[in-house]
């Protein structure tokens, strides 16, 4: 299930390129080619908890494209040479803020995803396309189970 065919792969590739840098364009772009245009995404949701880059409202999925520096990726985030003070305290405080997003998010039952800006890079895209479409079956998953339930 987590393989993509050769021309999947390639549209994957060729869109997450013509969308540019910002993470959290490409990440759209690759819910959108994983989704298949068959769910609704709400991009930036004001009206969610922590704003998040997308939301599935039909499977209560969220999604963040996280900056590999202002959320202090563990491989990437390197301290500038001045006012180091500043922005270990400015990292600090959008990870704290971004534990205290999951968590509430989860408690509205969410299911939240992150991904840092580098795996949206071309090339760990197909690593994170994986990861999305596995968030999807789990999502669509616990959206039957739920219905079971009711
Ligand atoms: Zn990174």
């Amino acid at each position: 299930m987590d393989v993509f065919t050769p021309a999947q792969r390639s549209e994957i590739m060729s869109r997450i390129r013509s969308v540019g840098t910002v993470p959290e364009e490409r990440l759209a772009e690759l819910a959108r080619v994983v989704l298949g245009g068959r769910r609704k995404l709400l991009r930036n949701a004001a009206t969610v908890e922590g704003t998040p880059d997308i939301v599935v409202p039909s499977l209560r999925l969220c999604l963040f494209a996280d900056g590999c520096f202002f959320h202090g990726c563990p491989s990437h985030c390197r301290m500038p040479s001045t006012n180091q003070e500043y922005w270990r305290q400015k990292i600090q405080r959008n990870q704290r803020r971004d534990r205290r997003v999951n968590r509430a998010l989860r408690r509205q039952g969410y299911s939240v995803w992150r991904f840092w800006e580098h795996e949206l890079k071309p090339a760990g895209v197909e690593a994170a396309a994986k990861r999305l479409r596995r968030a999807l079956h789990r999502s669509v998953e616990r959206a039957a189970e739920g219905a079971a339930q009711r």
